[in-house]
C-alpha cells in the first residue's frame, strides 16, 4: 500500500497525440524513480532504455533449469481522465455505506450505482479524492510485482528460477508493446499484472481492425442538383446502415463481436468514417472484414468507382492462439490462485493487451488481475487484501514453475 501510494502521486498520463516514446517525458521521471527503486531492494541487470522501458532481472535459486518467468506492467495512465495532482484515500474497515469522496462536488462512490463494493465490507479500501483517476490502472500492478520480488529476496527459502521484470510506456494508448525488446526481456513466459478485480485471468481478446473510409461526393446547387449531385454524406449513412444493425458495441457482450462506427465528419463533397472492427475467432473476423468490403463495392457500383475508398488495417489479434499452443502458462496461474485461496475466473477481454501483441512477438502473456475497479475515471478504487493476494499469486507462480525442467 505504501508503495502504490507513493506511485500514484507520479502523473504519467500518455498522449496519442505524442510523437515520441514515451509520448510523455513525465513516464521517464517515474521510470527513474522505478530503477531506483529495483535497484534498491536488490535487482539485478537494472535499465531504463531511451524509449522508457523499464527491465530487471531477479536470478533464480534452483540448480536446475527451468523456465524464466517474466512479470510486465505499464507505467502509463489512461488520457481519459486527469492523473495529475492524485490524492489517494485510504478508506479504513469499510462500512457498505457510501463513500463520500469530494465534499464541495458531492461525488460518492456508492454500492447503489457499484454493487461489487459489497464484497469489501471490514476491508481497506483505496479510492480517489473525485477529481483524478486513481491509477491502480497499472500502478498497483507494478507495486505488486515490486513487492513480490521484494518478497522472494527476503525469503531465500521460496525456490523459483529467474524472473524478468518489465515496466512499459504507452499501454493506454496502444503502443506498450510496439518498442518492447522481447530478446533482451529474456523470459520464455509472461504475464501482465494488468487485471481488474481479484481472480481475473485472461487469455483470449479480440482480433482487432480499423477502418477508414473517404466518400468523394459532387456538390452543385440544390436548385440545379437532380441527377448531378453526390451527397457524400447521405452515402456514408446508407453503408451504416448495410452493417449489420444489431452488431454493435451496444448490443453485444461476451464473445460477440461488432462493427463500431467511431467517428463520422462531413460535409456534400466529402465524408469521412472510421470504425473498429471487433470479433474473437478469427474465421468471423475474416467475414467481418469482407462484409464491410462488399458494403463498399456494392455502393461503388451504383455511385462509380472510387466514390467510397476503404482502408482496412489489422490492428492485434487474440492471443489464445498463441497462449493454447503452452497452455501451462494459464494453469500455472489457476493453480497459483487456487493456491492462496483466489477463486479464478477466466474471461474473454473485449479489447486488446499488450499481452496479446507481446504474444505474438513470441513471448506468450496472459493477464493476471490487480484487484482493481472502475479503471480511467474518478471512481476508481483498490481494495488492500487485493493488492495483497496478487503478490502472493505472483510469487506463487514464480514457486510452480521452479518445479517445471
Ligand atoms: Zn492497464
Amino acid at each position: 500500500m505504501d508503495r502504490f501510494l507513493r506511485y500514484v502521486q507520479y502523473d504519467t498520463k500518455s498522449d496519442e497525440t505524442g510523437k515520441n516514446c514515451p509520448s510523455t517525458e513525465k513516464q521517464k521521471v517515474f521510470g527513474e524513480l522505478l530503477v531506483t527503486e529495483l535497484q534498491a531492494i536488490g535487482l539485478h541487470e537494472v535499465s531504463m532504455d531511451e524509449n522508457g522501458y523499464v527491465m530487471a532481472t531477479l536470478p533464480g535459486n534452483v540448480d536446475k533449469e527451468v523456465p524464466v518467468i517474466g512479470f510486465i506492467a505499464h507505467m502509463d495512465t489512461s488520457p481519459d481522465f486527469s492523473g495529475e495532482n492524485v490524492k489517494a484515500r485510504v478508506v479504513k474497515d469499510y462500512d457498505g455505506k457510501d463513500i463520500m469522496l469530494n465534499e464541495e462536488e458531492n461525488i460518492m462512490l456508492s454500492p447503489t450505482d457499484f454493487p461489487e463494493l459489497r464484497d469489501y465490507i471490514g476491508k481497506d479500501l483505496i479510492t480517489t479524492d473525485g477529481t483524478t483517476l486513481l491509477g491502480a490502472d497499472n500502478k498497483a500492478g507494478i507495486a505488486e510485482i515490486i513487492t513480490a520480488a521484494e518478497f522472494l529476496i527476503q525469503h531465500p527459502e521460496i525456490p523459483h528460477g529467474t524472473i524478468k521484470i518489465g515496466f512499459t510506456p504507452d499501454e493506454e494508448i496502444g503502443r506498450g508493446a510496439d518498442l518492447f525488446d522481447v530478446n533482451k526481456f529474456g523470459a520464455r513466459y509472461a504475464y501482465t499484472v494488468d487485471g481488474g478485480p481479484i481472480g481475473e485471468l485472461e487469455y483470449e481478446n479480440f482480433n482487432a481492425a480499423g477502418a477508414k473510409i473517404t466518400i468523394r461526393g459532387r456538390n452543385v446547387h440544390p436548385g440545379s442538383a437532380k441527377n448531378k449531385m453526390i451527397n457524400s454524406m447521405l452515402i456514408a449513412v446508407e453503408l451504416a446502415a448495410m452493417l449489420p444493425q444489431k452488431e454493435t458495441p451496444a448490443h453485444t457482450e461476451g464473445y460477440e463481436g461488432f462493427y463500431h462506427l467511431t467517428s463520422l465528419n462531413g460535409d456534400v463533397e466529402q465524408t469521412k468514417m472510421s470504425y473498429i472492427i471487433r470479433e474473437f475467432d478469427t474465421e468471423k473476423f475474416t467475414d467481418r472484414k469482407r462484409i464491410m468490403q462488399d458494403a463498399v463495392d456494392q455502393l461503388n457500383q451504383k455511385y462509380g468507382e472510387n466514390t467510397v475508398v476503404l482502408e482496412l488495417k489489422d490492428q492485434y489479434y487474440n492471443m489464445r492462439e498463441k497462449i493454447e499452443a503452452v497452455k501451462h502458462v494459464v494453469d500455472a496461474a489457476y493453480e497459483a490462485m487456487k493456491a492462496v485461496g483466489v477463486e479464478p475466473m477466466i474471461t474473454p477481454v473485449r479489447g486488446g493487451t499488450d499481452g496479446a501483441k507481446l504474444s505474438y512477438m513470441g513471448l506468450p502473456t496472459p493477464n493476471i488481475f490487480t484487484g482493481g475497479h472502475n479503471f480511467h475515471g474518478r471512481y476508481e478504487y483498490i481494495p488492500t487484501f487485493t493488492m495483497e493476494k496478487a503478490v502472493e499469486v505472483i510469487v506463487k507462480i514464480a514457486e510452480i514453475y521452479s518445479r517445471k525442467g
